[in-house]
């Protein structure tokens, strides 16, 4: 293998793997170092789903968009006071740059894609899900990469960036115990992904009380991230995360769309079918994702559900977030599970209440957890048989409600701080759902970058030869809506990568 090429990409996820991609097309020798046995990030357990204005996909649906009205629209998810910490001009050029990010990835990848979905406060449908799920990004990347000849290096960290006067000239690499350099003769790229599992990241730039809240992707370090500190980058809106969220654990066995064919003709066929789905099957489908990754809705203890450890004991005010969360983390092995009487089983079975949603695409009731999440739902007419399957202390549980419903009875605030729910919860059949965690989906702060990609310095000039993109490279974007941050892996990885390949 040459120790020097003209572009290293550091991080084989979506961004990453875009990246290496775009500036092979351009003609520079490129290597793509990736610390985990497989590419793939968290961009590899996505969902899949990218949002962008002005598609082909759109049009076909006679919906007539635009990046202006998406950046309008984008600017109401989050409230104002994060809202006003967005970095306008960058996120204006992503928007622009997404769909055209979309054709690219239809074109040159063959992914095929469903929708557009409406996700309101969106104007119209802009979300679109690639076919079966993102692991496609990944498989299809990964063949177009040898076919360029790119040099994938797996199983490879980056462990410190090599400077000479000033520039970034290469990598210090640890593969297997060894370390080596590797040269860049145009520039590096950080394209590492976020920190959401990097319990001193965490606390130091979000509070001490946020540590024991984990990632849902294990191998989220935020390596990048001191990477491009050690070299002087400005590191912005550090604080803000995705999450966190309370939601069920994963099964122990691959979820279901990991199973299916991400690449050749299988997957081309599940591509032509599922344009061709009809509106039923396609919401089977989507379904299956819901249970896997979704959280339950709040709702559902604004409706009377509680939270309990694995001791059977309430721990906290159900209705107070993020402190909910913080409280869950720090519960016997950082689990709980709610519970819900015969009442709100019914309620939560049909329309309009939901125990979990991909808003105005698909909805989960009981029924439908009991069927695909047995592993993290249990129905039973006696509370005893509940506790005795998940371990929990029945007499215990059973003094946690007469409390609970004393308050309610006598319309007083407990000790947790919760006001007297509205119903007590006395009635069967019980549902427990569980066990929960809670988590960070990802986290948004990144390295201050321009709109070439360019890492900044505290002073807002370009560090020579070092770039950046995905997670790693959020430049103090707000992008809170679904599908955004695959866009923006995607579409900074493909800009990126030109950029990279054209420094002399
Ligand atoms: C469950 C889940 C579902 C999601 N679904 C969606 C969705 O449908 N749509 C959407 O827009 N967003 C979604 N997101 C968010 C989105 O997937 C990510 O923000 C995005 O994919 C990040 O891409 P990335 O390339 O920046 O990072 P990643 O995909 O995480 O890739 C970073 C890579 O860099 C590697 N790396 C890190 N440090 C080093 C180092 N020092 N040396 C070498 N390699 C290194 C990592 O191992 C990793 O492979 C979801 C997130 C989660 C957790």
């Amino acid at each position: 293998m040459p120790d020097s090429f003209d572009c290293i990409v550091v991080g084989g996820g979506g961004a990453g793997l875009a990246a290496a991609y775009s500036a092979a097309c351009q003609g520079a020798t490129v290597a793509l170092l990736e610390r985990r046995p497989q590419p793939g990030g968290t961009t590899g357990i996505a969902v899949g789903s990218f949002t962008a204005a002005g598609t082909r996909w759109q049009r076909r649906a006679g919906i007539n968009d635009n990046p202006v009205d998406h950046e309008e629209d984008v600017s109401l998810f989050a409230d104002a006071e994060l809202e006003a910490r967005n970095n306008q001009p960058l996120r204006r050029f992503f928007l622009e740059h997404a769909a055209e990010t979309l054709h690219w990835l239809q074109e040159e990848l063959r992914l095929n894609y469903v929708g557009p979905n409406p996700e309101p406060p969106n104007r119209c449908p802009r979300m679109h899900n690639v076919v079966p799920g993102a692991k496609a990004y990944v498989v299809r990347f990964q063949l177009a990469l040898r076919r360029l000849g790119v040099t994938i290096i797996t199983g490879a960290a980056v462990t410190r960036l090599l400077q000479e006067n000033g520039r970034i000239s290469g990598v210090k690499v640890s593969q297997g115990g060894n370390y080596y350099q590797l040269r860049a003769r145009r520039g590096v790229l950080l394209a590492t992904g976020d920190y959401a599992n990097n319990p001193e990241m965490i606390a130091r730039y979000k509070g001490e009380e946020y540590r024991d809240i984990e990632g849902i992707n294990p191998h989220a370090l935020g390596l990048g991230h001191q990477l491009a500190e050690q070299v002087g980058a400005s590191l912005v809106n550090m604080d803000i995360t995705y999450g966190p969220e309370l939601r069920l654990l994963p099964g122990s066995r691959r979820p279901f769309q990991q199973w299916l064919p991400a690449s050749g003709i299988a997957s081309r066929c599940m591509g032509w079918l599922a344009e061709r789905m009809p509106g039923w099957m396609i919401n089977r489908f989507i379904k299956r994702l819901l249970v896997t990754w979704q959280h339950p809705e709040d709702a559902l203890f604004q409706d009377g559900s509680i939270l309990l450890n694995t001791r059977g004991q309430r721990f906290v005010n159900e209705l107070s977030w993020p402190e909910r969360e913080i409280a869950v983390a720090r519960q016997p092995d950082k689990i709980s599970y709610l519970l819900l009487d015969g009442r709100l089983c019914e309620q939560y079975s049909h329309w309009p209440k939901f125990i979990s949603t991909a808003p105005d695409i698909a909805y989960a009731y009981v029924e439908d957890y009991l069927r695909l999440r047995p592993d993290v739902t249990l129905r039973s007419t006696q509370l005893e048989s509940i506790c005795k399957r998940r371990g929990l202390d029945h007499c215990v549980l059973k003094s946690t409600l007469e409390e609970f419903n004393r308050h309610v009875r006598d319309g007083t605030v407990d000790s947790f701080g919760r006001p007297a729910a509205e119903f007590p919860l006395d009635t069967g059949p019980w549902v427990l759902l569980g066990p929960v965690k809670a988590y960070f989906t990802t986290t948004e702060g990144g390295a201050a970058i321009n709109q070439r990609f360019q890492v900044l310095d505290q002073q807002s000039r370009a560090i020579p030869g070092l770039f950046a993109a995905g997670q790693a490279g959020l430049g103090g974007m707000v992008l809170w809506s679904h599908g955004l941050h695959i866009a923006w892996a995607m579409t900074s990885g493909r800009l990126a990568g030109i950029e990279l390949a054209a420094e002399s």
